[in-house]
């Protein structure tokens, strides 16, 4: 169980970042994660009074508050519609009702864990996470980055590809053994790989969205896997090829039944 001493209730994100960077200081979001992890903290951030749970359109695309609930994304309709419904199917396997209702995109994000679901998700539909001093860096940037003491105020999804997830488990609820994310959009297919353990990364991109299984199996014979008390390298590499088809399969179904959706 994590110990926090003082609790803030952030006014201002000059305010959230100012504290955050002491050491002895960690932004607190839905706190799903840090229950568990028996730290020791003397102060906690918390950004809810800042309106950061906000899912919000424009012509280009969605901007998604740090502090929006994995929940809210399941079941926004704006979302689903615009991206084939993937983020009810992805966003699904992650425990349970209750605990998506508590876990954030933002601390998601942040944390980039290897098993990630939604950053794999996030990866394959090109989003840009915004943060408080840097600006706007893409996902696939930040992903590779250490954890730093910046905040993550939104996560910014273009509109365009159409993105399906598979993945594996042990069994449900566990975190995934692997996860694959396909999307398909002007400029061809995108494959993702997450869990393999390590974090989510693109391992083929501009493909052909009809990528065929010899095509996935070299995509999966080239890419880096590692084994861990979940599954073996080797098992990874064998099952990587399955999911990369059912993911491509699965975006052109979403393709040719949403093509109007979002505009
Ligand atoms: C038992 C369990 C099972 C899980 N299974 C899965 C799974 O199958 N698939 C999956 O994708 N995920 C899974 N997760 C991860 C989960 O979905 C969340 O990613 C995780 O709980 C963190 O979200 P949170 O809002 O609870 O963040 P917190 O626990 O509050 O924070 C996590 C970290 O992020 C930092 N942080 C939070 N918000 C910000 C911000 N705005 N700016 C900067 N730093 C920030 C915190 O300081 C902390 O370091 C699991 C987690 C648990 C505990």
């Amino acid at each position: 169980m994590a110990v926090y001493k003082n609790y803030v209730l952030a006014q201002s994100l000059d305010e959230a970042y100012a504290l955050n960077q002491k050491k002895s200081s960690v932004i607190v979001a839905g706190n799903m994660w840090l229950r568990m992890c028996g730290l020791r903290k003397q102060t906690a951030i918390d950004l809810s009074a800042l309106g950061l749970d906000r899912i919000e359109e424009n012509e280009d695309a969605f901007v998604i508050g740090a502090m929006t609930s994995l929940r809210d994304m399941e079941t926004h309709e704006g979302l689903n519609a615009c991206f084939g419904g993937v983020f009810a199917d992805a966003l699904k396997p992650i425990v349970g009702t209750q605990f998506r209702r508590g876990a954030t995109i933002g601390g998601s994000v942040y944390s980039r864990f290897g098993f990630s679901d939604v950053s794999a998700l996030l990866l394959a539909l090109d989003a840009k996470v915004v943060l408080y001093q840097r600006g706007e860096v893409s996902l696939a940037a930040y992903q590779k980055e250490a954890w730093d003491r910046d905040i993550l105020t939104h996560v910014v999804i273009p509109k365009g590809r159409r993105a399906a997830v598979q993945s594996v488990r042990l069994s449900a609820t566990d975190i995934p053994v692997l996860v694959c994310a396909a999307s398909v959009g002007p400029d061809g297919a995108r494959i993702v790989l997450g869990a393999r353990p390590a974090r989510a990364m693109v391992v083929a991109d501009g493909i052909s969205p009809e990528a065929d299984a010899s095509v996935c199996e070299a995509i999966a014979q080239a890419a880096s896997f590692g084994t861990n008390r979940r599954a073996s390298e080797a098992y990874r590499r064998r099952v990587a090829p399955v999911l990369m088809m059912r993911a491509l399969m699965a975006c052109s179904e979403t393709q040719k039944d949403g093509e109007e959706e979002c505009k």
